[in-house]
């Protein structure tokens, strides 16, 4: 074969943009730390199926690493680890810089929260003697893809002497876990017939919990008597404390490797576990303490609209900066407009399966590294928050001069749909905000796929970011 030119290869090096599996140009000692995390990473995911087993996980490690409760009667100093907790669903966490906060904090956000079906507040009924819960499905879900599947149920009951109790029942295989039914190929004729999001309905979603009969005795929802007679056993709770409970049910699967080469991760609640995961690290293994006061927020409610006293519209992370600003006897104002901040939130990988939903110049894929995405939204860039060309490129050259391996993208062809994230809500704060994040294959379905090399890489990101 002829070499290629030599003046030509040397300018394509030199002009084009690098679009570059990491499998291929990664050493091996990078891809043995790309596999090293996705181990950590899938015992995280493990424990960590709700928002509140998610911070409690995070606050665990934190506190081993020294990271103590924020007190704002208390002077800090830099190099203070310094963590906050908002209703068990939010916490942020905090190192203070060399310069505090005079020049603006430097912010890394993810959510915690993942697409699941919540119980209704009067959830179980007894139907031809089987006992089942009612849900309402939270996020954005293919429904019928939550069908047939092993669910676990997670959460928090208040009983009425205000005592609670937190109940995780399914994750271990002598427990019993539960599922969504669904009708037959046999006798679904006219549902085979259906629009997709009308095969399965809200109101369809039902929890199978139960079959057996309250015995020796007579009258009628004796198969739900049982079970509620099982919960009081075992929880000490009745069925008025269900009104006011958080129980949500999530898929039972455990995170696992994904193909023969083992290069990629299968599991519930990648998005947006994985970029948590990559915000808590960065900020953990800092080893040196950075210029200017770094914070990391896991916060709630973002696949609901980020609405409510845990999402990113309160003013929890607000109010944490400007504590921080009164510290120093500063403007929480002329904080927030020089801080900088990564809304870390995952993005489509491109699927040849699906290849017509995508627009593969600007679509990001698996292998290929962090996803710099400049800007969201929906059709003409609706309710988007696009990054500047001065803040991507101060990013990108962060990436660069730190050996992160990354990738541009925008969420699918523009007309194909389109979603946002958390960036708007913290560039009204009139902070620089970009999103980045992991590639991932079926987002939002109970079983998603991202590659450990993305996964690190995007730890890898934030990390340089702060540091
Ligand atoms: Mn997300
Ligand atoms: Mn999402």
């Amino acid at each position: 074969m002829l070499n290629e030119n030599s003046e030509v290869k040397m300018l394509k090096e030199k002009l084009f943009a690098r679009r570059e599996n990491g499998g291929k140009v990664l050493s091996d000692e990078v891809l043995s730390k790309c596999e090293d995390f996705g181990t950590e990473y899938k015992d995280f995911l493990n424990k960590s199926k709700t928002e509140r087993e998610a911070v409690k996980y995070a606050l665990n490690k934190a506190k081993n690493l020294g990271f103590t409760e924020f007190d704002k009667s208390k002077k800090y100093s830099p190099g203070d680890k310094i963590y906050l907790i908002n209703r068990e669903k939010n916490i942020v966490l905090g190192m203070i810089g060399k310069n505090g906060v005079k020049n603006g904090v430097k912010i890394a956000v993810a959510h915690i929260d993942a697409p699941r079906l919540d119980l209704k507040p009067n959830p179980l009924i007894e139907d031809k003697e089987l006992a089942i819960l009612k849900t309402h499905y939270y996020g954005g879900i293919k429904k019928y893809q939550w069908t047939t599947i092993p669910l676990s149920l997670h959460g928090r009951v208040v009983k009425k002497d205000g005592n609670y109790v937190d109940i995780t029942i399914g994750e271990n295989e002598e427990e019993p876990c539960f599922c969504v039914t669904d009708l037959l190929p046999h006798l679904a004729k006219e549902q085979m017939n259906k629009k997709m999001s009308d095969v399965i309905t809200g109101e369809n979603l039902n929890v199978l919990v139960g079959s057996m009969p309250f015995k020796n005795d007579s009258g009628s929802e004796l198969v739900k008597l049982n079970i509620l007679k099982i919960l009081n056993e075992k929880y000490g709770i009745v069925e008025e404390d269900l009104i006011s409970a958080e129980l949500e049910l999530v898929p039972a699967m455990k995170a696992q490797d994904i193909g023969f080469d083992r290069s990629m991760i299968g599991g519930y609640a990648h998005d947006d576990r994985s970029c948590s995961y990559c915000c808590l690290e960065g900020i953990l293994n800092l080893k040196e303490i950075p210029e200017e006061t770094v914070i990391v927020l896991l916060t709630d409610k973002e696949e609901t609209g980020s609405d409510g006293n845990t999402g990113m519209k309160s003013f929890f992370l607000k109010y944490f900066i400007s504590d921080l600003a009164n510290q120093e006897e500063l403007k929480t104002r002329d904080v927030l407009s020089k801080s900088k901040c990564l809304s870390v939130d995952v993005n489509a990988a491109y699927d040849p399966t699906y290849s017509s939903s995508f627009e593969v110049l600007n679509s990001s894929f698996i292998n290929r590294g962090v996803v710099v995405t400049k800007y969201t939204g929906s059709g003409g860039k609706y309710s988007t928050s696009d990054a500047s060309a001065e803040f991507t490129g101060e990013i990108i050259r962060i990436l660069n001069n730190n050996d992160v391996l990354w990738q541009s993208s925008e969420l699918g062809k523009i007309d194909a749909g389109g979603g946002g994230t958390i960036a708007k809500y913290i560039a009204s704060w009139n902070i620089n905000v970009i999103d980045m994040g992991v590639p991932v294959l079926s987002m939002h379905a109970p079983y998603e796929v991202i590659s450990k090399i993305d996964l690190y890489m995007t730890y890898k990101a934030v990390h340089s970011f702060f540091k």
